[in-house]
């Protein structure tokens, strides 16, 4: 299914500017908002200022989609706004001739199970891709390859195909529904999937879904959308939040309502140059995150994706921003750094050194130098004080 104007009912109009700014997003339901998307960056010009006017080819690559909600979190008049910058195409994307960009840089296709839709990379547990369609899409998509494309979407079939893969290997015990976003599906459809998952995986401990429809297009968390995810024990939600922007009442309100249905919540984050790497945004967020209950689980590095190199964040930086967090806020709000590997690797962490064993100059064991969050650092004896350095003698 493509996210473009072929879905796009004439019924349902467009907001005008003035329109948006009057707009309560909680007044209509979620499918009538989404049908409400803005799918050009045209149809945008006439609610925002400086608007970059990008080649089309753009759209060959990557659709645009923006809810109503969203546009109106936007800075109308600041094309820096870090909630444009996510989701609006800029000319940056125009990919740059032998710039080194790929498809699926994560090597997901190598690891899909064929005839499924399921990414089955690390022990025990699996990623099930169940949809190709979001609310809203992030211009820095790590799924670029299906998400809101006409040929990525998941069929009935492969869901089916996949459902008895995990059902008949009992060594998955944990199963992480996502896409594209699992939510863009009616409440029936995923009472069905969970529902199947459930009955037929009974040898499957943790049951989790990665989100963004959360923050996208807050409605659609409802009491009938939790009652089906408390049903089926669904155990964790992970959202998507990269600017504290992001973050209106309507959506605290929302993921309260998926706390109450038992369900832990965590966040995730993509490392984006020009909207969050800065260390009092982030920690503005992880401490507004921990405020309502979310815990901080993985900040990524950008993907190298198609259009999506001006975003990307030296690791270097990666770990200054690490540092500007670790020990300057709580615990709990500090995330995991991750990188995830090109070509199947898998998420490795980027962590600073602040503990160090080293050699003892008179080789008769081993140092610790120590350095904490201030800069502050403390040399001690190391542990393993009968450590020797081996075969000194053939020197
Ligand atoms: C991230 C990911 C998971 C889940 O990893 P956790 O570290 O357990 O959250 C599973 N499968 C794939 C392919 C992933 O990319």
């Amino acid at each position: 299914m493509l996210i473009n104007k072929v879905e796009f009912n004439p019924q349902n109009k467009l907001l005008t500017r003035e329109a948006l700014e009057a707009y309560d997003p909680a007044s209509e339901s979620w499918q009538k908002q989404f049908a409400r998307r803005y799918t050009h960056h045209s149809e945008l010009m006439n609610v925002l200022a400086g608007v970059e006017d990008v080649n089309e080819t753009v759209y060959s690559k990557f659709a645009v989609s923006i809810t109503p909600y969203m546009a109106q979190l936007m800075d109308k008049d600041d094309p820096e706004c870090p909630i444009r910058k996510q989701y609006m195409p800029t000319f940056a994307e125009e990919t740059k001739p032998g710039f080194h960009t790929m498809l699926d840089e994560l090597g997901e296709e190598g690891d899909t199970i064929p005839g499924t839709s399921v990414v089955h990379r690390y022990p025990r547990r699996v990623l099930f891709l169940v949809s190709n369609t979001c609310a809203v899409l992030c211009r820095f998509c790590t799924r670029k390859r299906m998400v809101a494309q006409p040929d990525g979407s998941v069929h009935k079939d492969e869901i089916e195909r996949s459902i008895d893969y995990i059902a008949g290997n009992t060594e998955i015990e944990d199963v992480l529904l996502s896409g594209g976003d699992p939510l863009t599906f009616t409440d029936e459809r995923l009472d069905y999937i969970l529902g199947q998952i459930r009955e037929r995986a009974p040898h499957v401990r943790f049951l989790r879904m990665g989100s963004r429809m959360v923050v996208q297009l807050p409605t659609r968390i409802t009491p009938e959308l939790c009652a089906v995810l408390e049903k089926h024990r669904v155990q964790m939600v992970n959202i998507h939040i990269n600017h504290p922007k992001e973050i209106t009442p309507l959506l605290r309100e929302r993921v309260k309502m998926i706390q109450k249905a038992g369900i832990m919540m965590g966040l995730q984050t993509v490392c984006l140059k020009g909207v969050n790497d800065d260390v009092a945004v982030l920690r503005e967020l992880f401490m507004q995150s921990i405020e309502m209950g979310v815990r901080p689980y993985y900040v990524y590095s950008t993907d190298m994706v198609e259009g999506a190199h001006h975003f990307i964040v030296p690791h270097h930086r990666m770990l200054e921003l690490y540092e500007g967090l670790r020990g300057w806020i709580s615990g709990p709000a500090v995330p995991t750094f991750v990188v995830d590997g090109m070509g199947g690797l898998g998420k490795l962490p980027i962590i600073p050194t602040y503990v160090k064993e080293e050699i003892r100059a008179d080789g008769q064991g081993t140092t610790i130098k120590c350095r904490n969050y201030k800069g502050m650092t403390v040399e001690m004896p190391g542990l393993g004080l009968d450590f020797r350095v081996p075969s000194q003698s053939h020197g």
